[in-house]
């Protein structure tokens, strides 16, 4: 199977998925979006109110600060896979319980399998939980961390940054501070960066094939 047939398969069964309560009260289900091939995958933490009505993560007021913080890092959302640890919308938008990240994590770990990124973005601390157990955002966020063979870096959730303008400066540093990771994590898997594909507008300068 392709990735893009794995990913559609996670999909449909995210679609009719019973496994937890959240499925009672959602609208759309959210399996997360982006391409197959995607270097980067975001993680949030699950649907809002807009995300249930239109199926697609990060569409609301979040979503809107994440394309700047995108922007930030040279980016935009067609380079990148963007999903949460749950599928389904929380009921008004309370955290997610522990037995609903748990129910739910078999769908990120397969979309994580098969993606295979080179780094993986937690935003917010339910998807950094899944990795880093115990670990403060405070002191851990915009360092890239080697965990179970992944690069995975934690960030603060784009609705604290909005919410809270302390955090702002910290946000956009981190998500700036992404091409040079994301060149780190090439060089410590042995990966290197994708060759432009031909059927893409050419840049006049090669230099500026590539962003990162
Ligand atoms: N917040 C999230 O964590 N995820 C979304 O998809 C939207 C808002
Ligand atoms: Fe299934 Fe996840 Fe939705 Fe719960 S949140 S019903 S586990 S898809």
């Amino acid at each position: 199977m392709s990735t893009e047939d794995t990913l559609a398969q996670i999909a449909k069964e995210v679609s009719v998925c019973t496994n937890c309560a959240l499925h009672e009260s959602r609208k759309k289900s959210v399996p997360g979006e982006g391409p197959a091939d995607a270097e980067i995958m975001f993680i949030g933490e699950g649907p809002g109110f807009h995300e249930n009505e239109q199926g697609r993560p990060f569409v609301g007021a979040a979503g809107k600060f994440l394309d700047q913080l995108l922007a930030q890092a040279g980016v935009t959302r067609a380079d990148v896979w963007i999903g949460n640890v749950v599928k389904c919308r929380p009921p008004e938008n309370r955290d997610p319980l522990p037995d609903e990240l748990s129910a739910c994590d078999e769908y990120l770990e397969r979309q994580i399998e098969a993606i295979n990124p080179s780094i993986i973005v937690t935003l917010g601390r339910f998807s950094m939980g899944k990795f880093m157990t115990g670990a403060k955002i405070s002191q851990v966020h915009g360092q890239m961390q080697k965990i179970d063979g992944r690069y995975v870096i934690a960030m603060y959730h784009p609705a604290a940054a909005l919410h809270q303008a302390a955090l702002k400066p910290d946000i956009l540093a981190d998500f700036a501070k992404l091409p040079e990771l994301l060149n780190k994590a090439r060089a410590g898997l042995g990966k290197s960066a994708p060759v432009k594909k031909i059927n893409e507008p050419q840049e006049a300068d090669p230099k500026q094939l590539s962003l990162f």
